[in-house]
C-alpha cells in the first residue's frame, strides 16, 4: 500500500481524493500528491531501501502507486560517475555525472512514465497518451507496449528522426502536429477533456511528476546518504528540477540524510530560456517565448512549473544559466571526449551551463557538484554530426591507410595553426 494520502492544490491548499485530475476546481492551481510522512518515517529506513531492486522501485514507498500494478521496464538506478577528467577541464575537484541516458528508452522520462503508467493501470485506463518534446513519446510508447495498453503520442512535426523511430517501433499511434510543443500541449488538454485516456503529463501529471523525485533519492544514496552541495539540472517545464529538490527535502524530513544545503542551478538553451530570463530579471513572473533552439527536448516556451522552479532557485541559492546552440554542441563534445558519455542536446545544455557557472566562480572548485545528464545523444545525431570529424576513407591497403593518416595529421596541424 502506498503512503500517498491525497492531492493538494499548491496554491490554495484544498485537498482532493487521489483521482486522475491535475487542477484545483476552486483556483485552477496545480495539484500535488501529499503523503503520510509519519507513517513513512515509521516504516522506511536506509536498509529497507537498500534491500530493494536495482531500479526506481527501490523507492516504491515514496511513490503514489501500489506496486502490484507496476508497469516495469527497469527504469532508474542509473550510474553516478565521478567525472575526474571533465572536472580537471573545468577546475572542479568534486564533480559527478548522473547518467540517465542509461534508462530503458535512453532518457530520464522512463522514471516519470513508469509511475504514471502504473497509476493509470491502477485507475483502470486502457489507453496512455502524452504531449511530448520527444523523449516522453518514446517512453510512453514503450511502457504502453509492456502493459498491453493502447498509446497515442502527440509530438511537434519537426522532431529528430531518432525520437520518431524510437516511438513508432513500439507500435504506438504517433501524431505529428504542425506546431510547436506549446501548440501540441494545448491540443492535448482539449483532447484530455473529451477522451477517457491517461495523458501522462496532463490529467496524470501529479503522479507523473513524482517519478522525478527519484533523481534526488538515488544521487543521495549513491553519495553514501548525503545531499550534493550543488546541482546543475536541465529545465523544460521545470518539473524535473523542482522534484529533485523535493526528493532531497523528503529524505531529510524522514531523517535519511542530514539537512539539505544544496544549491539548485537550472540550465536552459538561450533559444528557449523563459525561466532563466525571469531569474535574471529578478521576477517570478515567467513570460512565454517562442522556442528557437537545437535543444528540442527542452523547447517548452510556456513552462508549467516555471514559477515553482524560480522559487526553488531562490530558496536554495542556485543560479539560472542559458547557453546558445554553439555552446550546446561544444558541451556535448566536451562530455563525450572527456568522460565517454554521448548525451543529447539537453546534456549539452547542462555541460555548457556547468562550464559557465564554474568559470564565473558560481560553483566553488571543491563543492560536491552533480550534473544531471538526462538523455542519449544517439537520438539527436543531426544536431552534432556536422561538427564532428568525418571518417578517414581508404582503400583496403596499408599504403592508403598511411596516406590518409598523413593527410589528417596535416589538416589538423593546419587547423591548429
Ligand atoms: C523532458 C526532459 C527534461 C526536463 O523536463 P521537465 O519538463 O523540465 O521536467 C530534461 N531532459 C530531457 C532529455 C528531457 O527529455
Ligand atoms: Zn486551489
Amino acid at each position: 500500500m502506498s503512503f500517498a494520502k491525497s492531492l493538494r492544490c499548491r496554491e490554495c491548499g484544498r485537498e482532493y481524493p487521489l483521482e486522475p485530475s491535475h487542477v484545483c476546481e476552486f483556483c485552477f492551481g496545480p495539484l500535488e500528491v501529499v503523503y503520510d510522512y509519519d507513517a513513512m518515517h515509521r516504516n522506511i529506513t536506509r536498509e529497507t531501501i537498500e534491500r530493494g531492486p536495482a531500479s526506481i522501485w527501490r523507492y516504491a514507498d515514496f511513490l503514489p502507486v501500489d506496486i502490484e500494478y507496476a508497469v516495469d521496464i527497469n527504469a532508474g538506478y542509473t550510474p553516478l560517475i565521478r567525472a575526474k577528467n571533465l572536472g580537471e577541464r573545468l577546475g572542479l575537484t568534486n564533480l559527478w555525472i548522473k547518467n540517465d541516458c542509461a534508462n530503458p528508452t535512453w532518457s530520464f522520462k522512463d522514471r516519470v512514465v513508469t509511475v504514471a503508467a502504473t497509476r493509470a493501470r491502477q485507475f483502470g485506463f486502457d489507453t496512455l497518451a502524452c504531449a511530448s518534446t520527444g523523449n516522453l513519446a518514446n517512453s510512453v510508447s514503450a511502457h504502453a507496449a509492456r502493459a498491453g495498453l493502447r498509446a497515442y503520442v502527440f509530438i511537434p512535426s519537426d522532431l529528430e528522426r531518432g525520437k520518431i523511430v524510437g516511438s513508432s517501433v513500439y507500435g504506438a499511434t504517433l501524431v505529428a502536429v504542425d506546431g510547436n510543443y506549446d501548440d501540441v500541449n494545448r491540443l492535448c488538454s482539449e483532447l484530455a477533456d473529451k477522451y477517457r485516456w491517461a495523458f501522462v503529463n496532463i490529467n496524470m501529471r501529479p503522479y507523473y511528476a513524482e517519478g522525478s523525485k527519484t533523481l534526488g533519492y538515488e544521487v543521495a544514496e549513491q553519495l553514501g546518504w548525503r545531499a550534493p552541495d550543488h546541482v546543475v539540472a536541465p529545465m523544460a517545464s521545470g518539473s524535473l528540477y523542482v522534484k529533485i529538490w523535493k526528493g532531497l527535502q523528503e529524505l531529510a524530513r524522514l531523517w535519511l540524510i542530514d539537512s539539505v544545503q544544496t544549491k539548485m542551478s537550472g540550465a536552459q538553451a538561450r533559444g528557449c530560456s523563459p525561466i532563466v530570463t525571469a531569474h535574471e530579471h529578478g521576477t517570478t513572473n515567467v513570460r512565454p517565448v517562442r522556442p528557437q533552439t537545437i535543444a528540442k527536448s527542452l523547447a517548452i516556451g510556456n513552462p508549467a512549473d516555471g514559477y515553482y522552479a524560480l522559487k526553488v532557485m531562490e530558496e536554495s541559492g542556485g543560479y539560472g544559466v542559458a547557453s546558445d546552440d554553439a555552446e550546446i554542441i561544444d558541451g556535448m563534445k566536451l562530455l563525450a571526449e572527456s568522460e565517454g558519455i554521448f548525451a543529447e542536446t539537453a546534456g549539452g545544455v547542462v555541460i555548457a551551463g556547468l562550464a559557465k557557472l564554474a568559470r564565473e566562480g558560481k560553483i566553488r572548485s571543491d563543492e560536491l557538484t552533480v550534473a544531471y545528464i538526462t538523455g542519449s545523444g544517439l537520438k539527436t545525431q543531426e544536431a552534432i554530426e556536422d561538427a564532428l570529424a568525418i571518417p578517414l576513407h581508404i582503400d583496403p591497403t596499408m599504403a592508403s591507410f598511411e596516406h590518409a593518416l598523413g593527410e589528417r595529421a596535416r589538416d589538423t596541424a593546419q587547423a591548429g595553426a
